[in-house]
């Protein structure tokens, strides 16, 4: 990491709009808003100054990103060494001590949110899987690296240094076991025993800030109750559902996905769940054709709108699921349907749904509005930090 020659830190100056947005509690700062003649030509932590001088704290500079500036802390006083990291996990630990209840997985960093830029940390049981997305985060990995060790003693350590992301950083892709010597991590979740491919899977192995919303979906199935996990992946909704006695078909494009699923569902002890290789555009079209019906349907796509110019279209991708999802839903039966993607809001979500339902011709009661789990935490000045909506809907006739 680059440091001053005469010991003195490095400083970026930026405009007073980024000024303002630093104030406003937004950790980033464009490349466009620096003012500096000079700028660090690798990744460095620099005090950063508005264009008066006065000092507003201290920041992870990325040569390469066009998020130059990454806040660490708002305290120019602060010194940003390994003690300082030490701290910032502690308080990402103890948040989770108090927010996570009833599962041995969970994150344990998430990133800005926890004043750890460019670091993800998720928790499975006994092991510990990390991820690294800026230049500066990646200059101490070694440090970050010994104190996880130090403070969580991990029996499993895995490196998934594979998102995409790293390439604007000019990282390189790499997943790696750092300890242990299996990538397979087994935890218990709301009473299910759950096991993970730390390196095969996708994003840390899990999608864990599903975790609160499997519980709560399944909270509205009855026993009995015929339901359709759409997007299953490892059956996170699918088995919560079938633990309480639902009928579940569950349904993923990605092979090795299910078969994962399938092993879970085979550490607990409950009813087959039917586990389909679909595409579930193509599957819900053959249902309505059939005139299948469901008490309950689950719909967690991946990521439709990836940027904001691709709204338009990730909104018809999202109606066209839920007008056909709608149809096939029983009189009183359950809709949950998620959206992961920041761009698209939660009113926008909402829209879409009501025009599907009114194209579907049914009446839709909004019973739950819920988000991510409390360990991937929402920052109320930080837009971004609020990704995922879940949305669970009573669906009745329009006659009613
Ligand atoms: N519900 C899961 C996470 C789903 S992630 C959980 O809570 O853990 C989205 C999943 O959708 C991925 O597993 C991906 O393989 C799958 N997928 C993407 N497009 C699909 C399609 N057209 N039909 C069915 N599955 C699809």
């Amino acid at each position: 990491m680059e440091a001053s020659s005469a010991g003195l830190p490095l400083e970026v100056r930026i405009s007073p709009s980024g000024a303002g947005r630093w104030a406003g509690g937004h950790p980033w700062i464009y490349r466009s808003d620096l003012r500096s003649p000079e700028l660090p030509k690798s990744p460095a932590v620099v005090l950063v100054r508005d264009t008066r001088g006065h000092s507003l704290g201290w920041a992870d500079y990325s040569p390469r990103s066009e998020i130059a500036l990454r806040r660490l802390c708002a305290d120019p006083s602060a010194v940003i060494n390994r003690e300082f990291w030490r701290r910032r996990l502690q308080d990402a630990q103890a948040w989770r001590q108090r927010v996570v209840s009833g599962s041995e997985a969970y994150r344990l960093v998430a990133g800005e949110a926890d004043g750890m830029p460019g670091l993800v940390v998720d928790v499975y049981g006994a092991a510990l899987s990390y991820q690294i997305t800026t230049a500066a985060m990646a200059a101490r990995e070694p440090e970050i690296v010994e104190l996880l060790q130090q403070l969580f003693s991990p029996a499993l350590l895995v490196a998934r240094n594979d998102a995409r992301v790293r390439l604007q950083e000019g990282l390189s892709l790499e997943t790696r076991l750092m300890v242990g010597d299996s990538p397979l991590a087994r935890a218990r979740v709301h009473g299910l025993e759950i096991e993970w491919d730390l390196l095969a899977g996708q994003k840390s192995g899990g999608y864990l800030d599903q975790r609160e919303n499997w519980r709560a979906v399944a909270a509205w199935a009855q026993p009995g109750m015929h339901c359709l996990d759409g997007f299953t992946y490892q059956g996170g909704f699918a088995l919560h559902l079938a633990a309480r006695g639902a009928q579940v078909e569950a349904v993923d494009l990605s092979r090795p996905a299910l078969e994962r699923a399938e092993r879970n569902a085979q550490l607990n002890p409950f009813g087959p769940i039917a586990w389909m290789e679909a595409n579930l555009f193509d599957l819900l079209r053959e249902y309505d054709a059939q005139r299948r019906s469901f008490d309950l349907i689950v719909l967690d796509p991946p990521a439709f709108a990836k940027s904001r110019s691709a709204l338009d279209s990730a909104s018809r991708g999202y109606k066209e699921i839920n007008l056909r999802a709608l149809k096939l839903l029983r009189p009183g039966g359950i809709l949950a349907t998620c959206s992961c993607s920041h761009h698209v809001s939660e009113s926008r979500l909402l829209q879409i749904v009501a025009e599907a339902a009114l194209d579907a011709r049914k009446r839709l009661k909004v019973v739950e509005r819920r988000t991510q789990a409390l360990d991937h935490p929402v920052l109320l000045t930080v837009p971004e930090t609020h990704y995922l909506k879940c949305l669970i809907f009573i669906c009745e006739d329009v006659n009613y």
